[in-house]
């Protein structure tokens, strides 16, 4: 999908961030910026910024930042194209996209539309059903107080009713014009194949929408209240142009944020029990309901926290879905956990027993990583047959054996013989066969195509390399000299000549080891030779994903990295930024040069170890002692340098 740079700038310019982070943080302005507690970690006073001016957000205490497209990809989970078509859509903006694509994406995205919109309809006439309707109050509304369900809960999980009348939706819809295809598309009603009479499908039941991620209707649940035998208790709305069973979660979006800040998510059975959860204050639950847990469930928890922790119902059917569970969420690579309530407790019947701190006491202190967890059915089963152990043992090593990750096998291993007294060279030896059995077999596979994820892996991806790399001072000294290009690049030290050209002149004939610093040095270079104006906006805006981030964050204020390689107090720094620009510059191109010459000088003394031709030997000496020569005029300068400051 390819959307033009022109749309892109139209986004960049028209997005309002501070008013986009608003809506999800409570934003206070601090002279020219706003804060407030950051949306992506838990925290008690704020480390959130935000520069409107700038147009970029950026949190000091767990490394986040963007701008308004990185925010939408961050909070919403979306990919880069989603996040563009989220807010061309909130500004009213026509992205310029290809034709062929476009003539696809719109039949296909009017389709949706129209369903979504008779969704919407359906939605609302449930839920004035529940509030405004005799049967429904009467019958509904009265079985969720009975349930105990406080009306904010009812408001916001949307919940509503469904008249005993075989067409009281048809009827209705038929009065406000909806189209009947399109009801049926919703799969709101039914047709008989016989008589072709429609009919509702959602009769003389209380109603559960379930959302997608950003809180549309796409499909519902429903209930019966009534004594017929012949029904299902539950039914719930057919697949269709929105609903994808395999990839829905009941109570995903009122959970979402919940689970970010507790990077954690519990994962249980029915509406009720998201409901009950969320009404004791444990709001990051969601339910995998009408389907038994799925891969893509997983992945699309999986995009807000690797950590889930199943909470099933004690009794059989809720310990197989858990075992299940457990396995498919090994499989794809996310870290379970799991608990079970006592005596048949579901989270609402014991948070109205004990009390919600009582639930929320018991989760914490009961919940066991799933080697333990496995164990203790073991244990409960029959712990003195030994043929079940043994069973027992050969479970847990069969989920093992799904980890791919070698060393967090290991580690699991060394628990299990831990729990069961077995030895562990015993277990490490039936848990390889297992693996290697597997590998033997064709792979089934798990991983489906990304939807539209950027060109580039981030940004889990950017903090890890950038943790790992922070560890070299070439990189830190790169990323500050390109902080400073990008920063105050384009103010003149004299007329015509600018910090940028400076930066260059001195950097003639040095090429940036760090490949993205060499790739922005590049790029700014050409810009500049073009005679574009360059200003520090083009890159907190770039259209490189990847690369907009990393500037954004090197050109926070307050870095801390090149503290560490100088004696220099965190103030003084600070201070020298914006008025010694050109000193702190000089400093920090002439120990660029001079961490280079002892890189080379440590190669080419690795050289001479590992020599053979004696005849070399003199030549890299020379060569040392010449860069030597080189290194100790550098020192001497930044130690006057130094003493100017
Ligand atoms: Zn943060």
């Amino acid at each position: 999908m390819a959307i033009s740079r022109a749309s892109i700038d139209q986004i960049t310019v028209a997005a309002d961030l501070v008013g986009l982070i608003g809506e999800y943080t409570n934003l206070k302005k601090k002279g020219a910026n706003w804060e407030s507690n950051c949306p992506f970690h838990e925290e008690k006073s704020p480390s959130f910024k935000v520069n409107p001016a700038k147009g970029i957000y950026k949190c000091f205490g767990c490394g986040k930042g963007g701008d308004a497209i990185s925010f939408v990809m961050d909070i919403e989970s979306m990919g880069y194209v989603d996040a563009l078509r989220f807010l061309a859509k909130k500004y009213n903006i026509t992205l310029e996209e290809s034709e062929t694509d476009l003539k696809e994406e719109k039949a296909k995205q009017s389709e949706k539309e129209a369903v979504q919109i008779v969704m919407n309809f359906a939605q609302e006439f449930f839920k004035r059903n529940l509030t405004e309707s005799e049967e429904g109050k009467s019958i509904g509304l009265s079985y969720f107080k009975e349930r105990g369900l406080r009306p904010d809960i009812i408001e916001s999980f949307g919940l509503g009713y469904a008249l005993n009348e075989w067409d009281g939706l048809m009827k209705e819809a038929e009065r406000k014009k909806h189209n009947p295809d399109l009801l049926e598309k919703a799969g709101l009603i039914l047709k008989n194949e016989e008589t072709h009479k429609t009919y509702d499908r959602f009769r003389s039941r209380v109603t559960f929408p379930i959302l997608n991620v950003s809180g549309k209707v796409i499909a519902f649940g429903a209930r019966m209240l009534g004594t017929d035998k012949n029904q299902p208790k539950y039914i719930n709305s057919p697949e269709s142009v929105l609903y994808d069973k395999s990839s829905a979660l009941y109570g995903l979006f009122q959970a979402k944020q919940a689970i970010r800040v507790a990077d954690m998510c519990y994962l249980t059975e029915g509406y009720m029990d998201v409901i009950a959860m969320h009404q004791a204050g444990i709001g990051n639950t969601v339910a995998s309901s009408g389907t038994s847990l799925t891969e893509g469930q997983i992945k699309l928890v999986g995009r807000f926290t690797k950590y889930l922790t199943l909470l099933y119902d004690g009794d059989k059917a809720g310990i197989k879905a858990s075992l299940r569970g457990i396995d498919l969420i090994v499989a794809a690579g996310l870290n379970v956990r799991a608990v079970v309530l006592p005596d048949g407790h579901d989270p609402d019947s014991y948070a109205k027993a004990f009390g919600a701190t009582a639930l929320a006491e018991f989760l914490k202190s009961n919940t066991q990583d799933f080697i333990s967890f496995k164990a203790g059915l073991a244990a409960g089963e029959a712990a003195a047959d030994p043929f079940k152990k043994a069973e027992s043992i050969d479970s847990i090593l069969e989920t093992i054996s799904l980890v791919s990750d070698v060393i967090k096998r290991s580690v699991f291993v060394t628990e299990a013989s831990r729990l069961f007294k077995m030895s562990e060279e015993a277990m490490t030896e039936s848990l390889n066969l297992k693996v290697f059995e597997k590998l033997r077999k064709p792979k089934p596979r798990i991983d489906q195509p990304p939807l539209d994820l950027p060109p580039l892996e981030f940004p889990d991806n950017l903090q890890t390399q950038k943790f790992e790399e922070k560890k070299s001072i070439i990189y830190d000294l790169e990323s500050e000299i390109v902080r400073v290009l990008i920063l105050h690049g384009h103010k003149p030290i004299e007329d015509q000549f600018l910090i940028a050209n400076y930066i260059f002149e001195q950097l003639n004939d040095i090429e940036f080891k760090t490949d993205i610093f060499k790739r922005l040095m590049n790029e700014y270079s050409e810009r500049l030779d073009f005679g574009e104006e360059m200003k520090t906006e083009l890159f907190f805006h770039h259209s490189d994903e990847f690369l907009k981030r990393l500037v954004i964050d090197m050109c926070s204020p307050f870095q801390e990295k090149i503290m560490r390689y100088t004696e220099r107090s965190f103030d003084e720094f600070a201070d020298m930024d914006e008025q010694n620009v050109s000193k702190s510059l000089y400093f920090n191109i002439l120990q660029l040069k001079k961490q280079y010459l002892l890189q080379e000088m440590e190669e080419l003394r690795q050289k001479l170890e590992n020599l053979v031709n004696e005849e070399e030997e003199l030549l890299i000496l020379t060569e040392i002692h010449e860069k030597k020569k080189i290194e100790m005029e550098l020192s001497k300068e930044l130690g006057s340098v130094m003493n100017h400051y």
